[in-house]
């Protein structure tokens, strides 16, 4: 191997060539909210997320001893209080995702604010530990948004698009932000959410390009992100999918599974330690 790509490749703990992640955003009814929706049947959707698919996650988390990263709307949490208790008596990550699913783009940057701070507080009562991590819902930024996440001590931001590993956005005010990528490609939403405009993806052939994608990214050192609903994923048909995928991730040799938040910190470490070098 050329030793400047070798140089330049990240370094993950226990010997790991690779990182993998898997974070699942609980939009519950916000998801349609946020489009516009509220007909209690197509609301009904977001309601299978914590109602009926959780549970069922959760379960095949801790049979798994997969610790996972769960972003979740101030609504959310406010109408679904014990979920987020389940979630985070399991010890997974809680990150901060909007308060009803709103786009930061079209806000005024007072009310981005008070929103973000809303979730912490909401988030942070419920959960029993202030979050870190911040994901936009819809994956949007304003102007405000990494200053803000910035001065209200988020470790790091999960909505870029640009890297397949982790890296630092440059300081505001003496201070980085972590930023771990994802990508649409390893989101449930684009193959299975259904607005009536076009058909619903099989699974089969939706799992098989996710396990290429992470393939891909584990030989090249990255993280695979996976970004996952459970209002979507948690359907049956798709549920197997998941399953497969925590058991392919955990046959993968010398693959570190950790939640966003472990991942950050970790980064966050390796680039302090090789500034002061
Ligand atoms: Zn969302």
């Amino acid at each position: 191997m050329d030793t400047a790509a070798s140089a330049n490749r990240p370094i993950w703990p226990k010997d790991a060539r690779a990182a993998c992640a898997f974070t699942f955003d609980l939009d519950a009814e916000t998801l349609w909210m946020a489009r516009g929706v509220s007909e209690p049947v197509a609301l009904s959707q977001g309601r299978f997320g914590p109602v009926e698919a959780l549970p069922r996650i959760l379960n095949l988390l801790r049979q798994n001893a997969v610790r996972a990263s769960f972003f979740i709307p101030a609504w959310v949490a406010q109408h679904y209080p014990d979920a987020v208790r389940a979630i985070a008596a399991d010890g997974h990550e809680i990150g901060c995702h909007g308060d009803e699913h709103e786009r930061v783009s079209d806000l005024p940057p007072e009310r981005e604010e008070q929103i973000l701070l809303k979730s912490l507080e909401v988030l942070t009562s419920l959960g029993g530990k202030r979050p870190v991590g911040y994901r936009a819902p819809a994956w949007q930024f304003s102007a405000n948004t990494l200053p803000l996440l910035v001065r209200h001590g988020f470790d790091y931001s999960s909505n870029m698009m640009d890297r397949l590993s982790p890296y630092l956005h440059p300081p505001v005010n003496g201070r980085s932000l972590v930023e771990i990528p994802v990508s649409w490609v390893l989101d449930d939403a684009p193959f299975f959410m259904f607005t009536g405009q076009r058909s619903i993806q099989a699974p089969g052939p939706v799992l098989q390009g996710w396990i290429t994608e992470f393939d891909g990214i584990t030989e090249l050192g990255g993280v695979t992100n996976f970004t996952f609903h459970p209002q979507i994923i948690g359907r049956p048909s798709r549920f197997a999918c998941l399953r497969e995928l925590i058991d392919f991730a955990r046959h993968t040799p010398r693959l570190w599974i950790a939640s966003l938040g472990e991942i950050s910190a970790h980064w966050r470490r390796l680039h302090e330690a090789s500034t002061a070098r």
